[in-house]
C-alpha cells in the first residue's frame, strides 16, 4: 500500500513537471526568409519553446514529444510589424459618416464614442491584424482616453489575442489637434474648447508641452506622437527639438505628424524619431532625415483607399501619384523607411487586417524591390521600435512570432496580403 501511494506521488509529480516545462514546437519550412540579409535558405527547423525560439538550422534534431509543424511546402519569416496603426479608431466605415468626409470628421465621429466603446474596437481590429500576419505594432495615438494601453494590457496578459504593442497613449499638438475648421459643432465650439480631450493634449508653451511628455508616459505611453502641422501654426524646430529631448531623456522615441514640406523640415531639423506620412517631403528635406537618421513612416494609401477616406477620384488621383513620386525619391535618396497603414476606415467586404495590407500595393507600384519592402514590413519596424533584439527575425533567443506564406515574398511580395500561417509569442493563432 505505501509502495503504491509513494508510486502515484511520483507520478503526480512527474505529470506536474511535464506540464510545468514549456512544450516544445518544431516547425518544418521548406524554405525560411531571412529580411535583413535577403537570404532563403531551404528545409529548416525552427525549434519553439514556449514563447521564445530556440534553435533555428537544417540539422536541428526535433526532440522526441515535439509538437511537429509542417510548412515544408511554404515560405517562413518573421511576423509582420505595422508601425502607424489606430486600432482604437473607426470600425464603422465612412458609410456611417456625411459623405466626402475628412479626417477630420473622422475624428469627430470617435468623440461620440466612450472608451470603452473605443477598446472594444481595439480589441476586434487588434485580433484582425494579427490574423492577417501583423505580430507587433505601434498604435500611434486616437484612442481616447488610454483605450490603447488598456489593450495592450490586456493582449499581455493573455486575456484576447493581438500583436504585441508599443502605444503613443495621447497625442500631444498645438491646440485644435487635428479638428478642422471644416468640424463646427465639435471640438471647434469656443463655448467648448475643452472637446478635444482627452483625444488630443494640447500643448503651447514649453511648460504644456513637457507636462503633456511626462504625463502621457506615466499613463503608458511608449512612444511621444505629436502634430506637428496640422493648423496653421505649426510647432518650429525648437519646439520639436525640446520635446525630442524631454522624450529621449526618459528613453522614448518621438514620432512626428507631417503633412506640410515646412512641418517635415521643421522634424528632420530637430532630429525626430520618425517622421510620419511625410507627404510633402522635398529631396532637401529627405536627405536632411537621412542625415538626421529619422525614419520615413509614409503611409501612403491607395487610390481606392484615398476615395474609401471620402476624397473624390480626382484629388485621390493626384495624391496617389504624389505618394508614388515620395516613395522613389526617398528611396533613391536612402531615407529609411518602415511600414505604416494608417487604416482607420472598414472597407465593405475586407478585414482590418486585409486593409491595411492592401496599402502595400502602393509601394509595390512605385517599383521598390521586394527584399526592401519586406525590410520594411519587419526588420527597419523592430529597430524603430526598438525591439530588435527580439522581434524581426527568426533567430534562436527571439520571440516566437512567425508567419507563412504560399510564395517567396522575395520572388512575390503580394503573397504578403495571403498569409498562411500566424504564430505569435510561440503560440498558433492561424494554421
Ligand atoms: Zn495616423
Amino acid at each position: 500500500m505505501i509502495e503504491r501511494s509513494l508510486l502515484s506521488m511520483a507520478l503526480l509529480l512527474l505529470l506536474s513537471m511535464v506540464s510545468a516545462s514549456a512544450q516544445v514546437t518544431a516547425i518544418r519550412a521548406g524554405k525560411l526568409v531571412d529580411p535583413e540579409s535577403g537570404q532563403t535558405s531551404s528545409n529548416q527547423v525552427i525549434l519553439v519553446e514556449g514563447r521564445t525560439i530556440r534553435a533555428v538550422g537544417s540539422d536541428v534534431a526535433i526532440p522526441a514529444g515535439a509538437k511537429v509543424i509542417d510548412l515544408s511546402s511554404m515560405t517562413v519569416m518573421p511576423g509582420l510589424i505595422d508601425c502607424h496603426t489606430h486600432v482604437c479608431s473607426g470600425v464603422v466605415s465612412r458609410r456611417g459618416l456625411p459623405r466626402k468626409t475628412s479626417r477630420g470628421g473622422q475624428l469627430s465621429y470617435d468623440l461620440g464614442n466612450t472608451t470603452a466603446y473605443r477598446a472594444i474596437q481595439g480589441v476586434a481590429n487588434a485580433r484582425s491584424m494579427l490574423e492577417s500576419g501583423f505580430t507587433t505594432i505601434r498604435d500611434i495615438g486616437n484612442a481616447g482616453n488610454y483605450a490603447d494601453v488598456d489593450l495592450r494590457r490586456a493582449i499581455t496578459e493573455g486575456l484576447v489575442p493581438g500583436p504585441t504593442m508599443i502605444t503613443a497613449g495621447r497625442i500631444i499638438a498645438p491646440f485644435g489637434g487635428q479638428y478642422a475648421p471644416s468640424d463646427r459643432g465639435y471640438a471647434m465650439n469656443p463655448e467648448r474648447p475643452g472637446l478635444g480631450a482627452p483625444e488630443y493634449f494640447y500643448a503651447d508653451t514649453r511648460d504644456e508641452l513637457r507636462k503633456a511628455i511626462r504625463e502621457n508616459i506615466f499613463y503608458g505611453a511608449q512612444v511621444i506622437k505629436i502634430v506637428v502641422d496640422d493648423q496653421r501654426y505649426i510647432y518650429d524646430v525648437d519646439d520639436i527639438r525640446f520635446a525630442v529631448e524631454e522624450a529621449h531623456r526618459a528613453r522614448v522615441k518621438l514620432a512626428a505628424h507631417c503633412v506640410t514640406e515646412a512641418g517635415a523640415r521643421n522634424a528632420a531639423t530637430a532630429g525626430v524619431d520618425s517622421i510620419e506620412h511625410g507627404f510633402m517631403m522635398s529631396d532637401s528635406v529627405l536627405a536632411l532625415a537621412k542625415q538626421n537618421n529619422v525614419v520615413l513612416v509614409g503611409t501612403d494609401f491607395t487610390r481606392e483607399y484615398l476615395q474609401e477616406y471620402g476624397q473624390d477620384a480626382e484629388t485621390a488621383g493626384r495624391g496617389y501619384v504624389r505618394s508614388l513620386d515620395r516613395i522613389r525619391r526617398a528611396y533613391r535618396i536612402g531615407v529609411e523607411q518602415a511600414f505604416g497603414s494608417d487604416v482607420i476606415f472598414d472597407v465593405e467586404g475586407k478585414t482590418r487586417g486585409e486593409v491595411c495590407l492592401s496599402i502595400l500595393d502602393t509601394y509595390v507600384a512605385a517599383g521598390l524591390p521586394n527584399g526592401y519592402l519586406l525590410r520594411m514590413l519587419t526588420t527597419n519596424g523592430a529597430r524603430l521600435l526598438d525591439v530588435d533584439n527580439q522581434r524581426g527575425a527568426i533567430r534562436a533567443g527571439f520571440a516566437a512570432d512567425i508567419i507563412a506564406t504560399a510564395d517567396n515574398p522575395l520572388d512575390r511580395i503580394e503573397t504578403l496580403k495571403r498569409v498562411q500561417f500566424v504564430m505569435r509569442e510561440g503560440t498558433i493563432i492561424r494554421q
